[in-house]
């Protein structure tokens, strides 16, 4: 029987969250959002820039701890341009597998970016030697990333209609294994993207990834309805979010609402169409890590975590919650993980930080009931860490240091190089 197309989310916190103006993670506070992701059971975190030096201890640790299985089955993927050089400073200093390479297909960015010196032509050549440079490298999964895919058929009415298809056919026939259809700008519609998407699977017959921005406010709306678009071609589609839809300028799909969307909306419910590994119940523990980490609160009626996503304060509504939850909700707190006890586990922040002894260190892991190999040592790793981060730590980071010292020392390592 014909294994069933499903939609798959690709997490893109780690490379274009970080991207976010203003805000930032740092290589610890990135290494545990993808023990997070791994946690949660998804698909694939985009998990940093391996053609950048200051990245290449952070990504070769974290390949190292996903060896070692700390990550669950989270494939950790980067980015980079779809340039061959690119590709091969990626391979010279990480061991990424998996990379998704990116280049603009819009005539509008065409000519902004390469000062009018590329033609589209051009684009493809580009686009197809960076794949075979990938694919040569041993590069297992490689997707090429369109973007400003959603303004490309508008803008360049005067070359066929179809570049897209024969940009990405293009690409699958020098090994690229799926497509990303980028809603750069956050242009699309959920009819035009819908649209858009299924001309190119049917055509094509690739996978496709949605990339939606959300300065329209149609970021999760098209990343569903693009997926749609894929799984009705009869291709597998895959969504990239962001935890708390953090991302440059309003953001990126929200990872939260994309998988409630997925399953809670009308007409999706028990089509079983997510990826089913994907374990909702660890929610309220990402988004809040994510929330702390980027120091920028979640707000209060934030989809499915935000606190007032459960309160029900208008008599009418009060009223009709007390007689039966599913008057007024779609969704109940424990499918996201919100139960009282964990509201404070997540909640207590254990304050043994940057200058920390060791005392209260011991008191920490004991109360923890960790038994450590090395107090002095994890005492230093604990305050860099700290120091670092520049913030305490939560339980799981106490923990996560205490069991992986020399990966956590890697990636705390991010001294220039001396050429
Ligand atoms: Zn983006």
């Amino acid at each position: 029987m014909k294994k069933k197309n499903r939609i798959y989310i690709i997490d893109v916190t780690n490379r274009d969250g970080v991207q976010t103006a203003n805000i930032g993670l740092s290589k610890f506070e990135k290494t545990m959002l993808n023990y997070y992701l791994g946690q949660m059971g998804i698909y694939q975190s985009e998990f940093g820039f391996p053609s950048l030096e200051h990245e290449w201890n952070y990504l070769n640790a974290n390949l190292e701890l996903s060896k070692q299985g700390v990550m669950g089955d989270l494939i950790l993927s980067g980015w980079t341009r779809a340039v061959a050089d690119d590709v091969y400073a990626a391979v010279k200093h990480t061991n990424v597998k998996h990379l998704n390479l990116s280049i603009s297909t819009s005539e509008i960015m065409t000519n902004g970016k390469f000062g009018g010196k590329k033609n589209r032509e051009d684009v493809i050549t580009m686009m197809t030697e960076a794949v075979i440079a990938a694919k040569e490298a041993g590069i297992e999964t490689v997707g090429v990333n369109a973007e400003d895919a959603s303004r490309t058929e508008v803008c360049d009415q005067r070359y066929d209609e179809d570049y897209l298809v024969r940009f990405s056919r293009a690409a699958v026939e020098h090994g690229a294994d799926r497509i990303r259809y980028c809603d750069t700008l956050g242009y699309d519609r959920t009819i035009s993207i819908y649209d858009s998407v299924k001309r190119i699977a049917e055509a094509v017959q690739v996978p496709i990834e949605l990339h939606c921005h959300n300065d329209l406010g149609y970021a999760v709306a098209n990343s569903v309805e693009g997926a749609m678009g894929a799984i009705d071609a009869g291709v597998p589609a895959y969504i990239n979010t962001t935890v708390n839809g953090m991302g440059e300028r309003a953001g990126n799909a929200d990872m939260v609402s994309v998988l409630l969307a997925l399953t809670k909306s009308r007409g999706m419910q028990g089509k079983d169409i997510l990826d089913p590994k994907i374990d909702l119940t660890q929610s309220w523990k990402i988004c809040n890590y994510v929330a702390t980490a980027f120091r920028q609160p979640i707000p209060i009626n934030a989809v499915g975590v935000g606190s007032n996503a459960f309160a029900h304060e208008s008599g009418i509504h009060a009223d009709g919650m007390l007689k039966d939850r599913s008057n007024y909700e779609l969704y109940s707190p424990d499918e996201l993980g919100i139960s009282e006890s964990e509201i404070r586990k997540i909640g207590r922040i254990i304050t043994t930080g940057e200058y920390g002894g060791l005392k209260g260190l011991l008191h920490v892991y004991e109360s923890l009931g960790i038994e450590l190999e090395d107090e002095r040592e994890t005492l230093r790793l604990v305050q860099y860490t700290s120091a670092h981060n520049q913030r305490p730590l939560n339980e799981d980071e106490l923990r996560f240091i205490a069991e992986h010292p020399a990966e956590v020392e890697q990636i705390l390592t991010v001294t220039p190089n001396r050429k």
